[in-house]
């Protein structure tokens, strides 16, 4: 069976998995505790933070350890939510865990722009550009769309923000683009950053938010750094109360073993290397589609997406059809419960969207598998279109 459903999800390192029993088995003490040994757990994880502020190309900054994207991006938008005339800004290509708290700030009254997207499944810069004013509190936008791949530019929006929304904090949720695509969020010009490990072959139920100044925190974060932030921006606040972990801003005993396994997972992908690879990849299995008239492809931007349309089929029945041989999925998976799809409606036509696929390679498969996969795909598709 070869998988092409890792934008959902990714099969986990071995190697992670080892890392995760050892941290759950062995050396399993709370780091909050006093004593060596939990000290020594604690010291571990300041350096899991420093492992992914690096890889984040942060020079300085925070790394709240969270559950996960979901839970980071609520952290990011609730944590930013200030009372008084500010007003949210977020593209209309967010995952739902960005989608629908913003639809809860509208939802307490606060004014919320969703800007559309462009036909190459950007956020429309010229539309972002009109919403942006003095009262914006929170720009958030995806990096690398879960639906398209479409890659958003980053620093570009962050320039509009400068000039125009001075006040704003940038968040970008990065679920799909860490450790894909290169990246460096001071070079973007990013303060909240989304990443999630079990979309780079760590553990599900871990990830983090990178927050490029929180302001002076009671626990153990840098001191004497928050002045100027909370000057300028007003800080992230809590969404979850309890023990004051994570600086205060993320309750909750750390899950050790789920970050170091996550860690391990890190410190083992080259990101250039595996981008070139999965470019090869993406580029092979699209040469054997090629040739059949009646399939469209998106394929906007990293190499890890393409969503794919096959004319007078349903997206869902060539899924089935394929599974015993190849996973493709659907949309995303988050979203499979609802009919339609609110980001590939804004690029095609109603009836493409019901008869997509969306492919998403991981760069451990071989040439050979996506070769195989594609040529499965091409065959179920003809016999489906005999049937019609
Ligand atoms: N954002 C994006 C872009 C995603 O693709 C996903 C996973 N589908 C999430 C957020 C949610 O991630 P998690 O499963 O870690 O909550």
């Amino acid at each position: 069976m070869i998988y092409l459903d890792n934008a959902a999800t990714t099969p986990m390192f071995e190697g992670a998995a080892e890392q995760y029993k050892k941290y759950a088995c062995e050396l399993f003490y709370n780091p909050s505790a006093g004593y060596g040994e939990a000290i020594k757990i604690s010291r571990l994880l300041q350096e899991a933070r420093k492992t992914i502020l690096d890889r984040l190309g942060a020079a300085k900054g925070d790394i709240i350890f969270t559950s996960g994207a979901t839970e980071s991006n609520n952290l990011a938008i609730q944590g930013s939510e200030r009372s008084g005339k500010w007003e949210y800004v977020f593209s209309a290509g967010e995952h739902p865990s960005v989608f629908n708290v913003a639809k809860s700030l509208q939802q307490k009254g606060y004014v919320v722009h969703f800007v559309p997207l462009g036909k190459d499944g950007q956020i429309d810069y010229g539309a972002l550009e009109k919403v942006l004013n003095e009262k914006t509190r929170l720009i958030s936008v995806i990096h690398v769309s879960n639906e398209t791949g479409a890659i958003n530019d980053i620093a570009r929006i962050s320039l509009l923000r400068d000039r125009l929304s001075p006040k704003a904090l940038l968040h970008v949720d990065g679920v799909q683009a860490f450790c894909k695509i290169p990246f460096s969020v001071d070079r973007l010009g990013v303060d909240l950053y989304t990443i999630s490990s079990h979309k780079f072959h760590g553990p599900k139920g871990v990830g983090a938010l990178y927050v490029r100044n929180k302001g002076a925190h009671k626990f153990h974060g840098p001191k004497g750094v928050g002045a100027l932030y909370v000057r300028n921006k007003g800080g992230l606040k809590n969404i979850v109360f309890g023990g004051g972990q994570e600086g205060g801003l993320r309750s909750g005993t750390e899950n050790v073993s789920g970050i170091m396994a996550m860690i391990w997972a890190v410190t083992h992908i080259n990101t250039q290397e595996n981008f070139e690879k999965v470019t090869k990849l993406k580029n092979a299995f699209l040469e054997v589609l090629k040739s059949e008239a009646g399939i469209g492809v998106i394929d906007v931007g990293s190499p890890y997406i393409l969503s794919l349309s096959f004319k007078g089929v349903k997206g869902e029945t060539l899924m089935r059809r394929v599974e015993n041989e190849v996973i493709v999925g659907i949309g995303s998976a988050c979203s499979t419960r609802y009919a339609g799809n609110r980001i590939l409606e804004q690029l095609i036509a109603r009836d493409e969207v019901i008869s997509s696929v969306r492919v998403s390679f991981n760069a451990y498969l071989t040439l050979d598998e996506v070769k195989n996969a594609a040529m499965i795909i091409k065959n179920a598709y003809k016999n489906l279109l005999e049937k019609v």
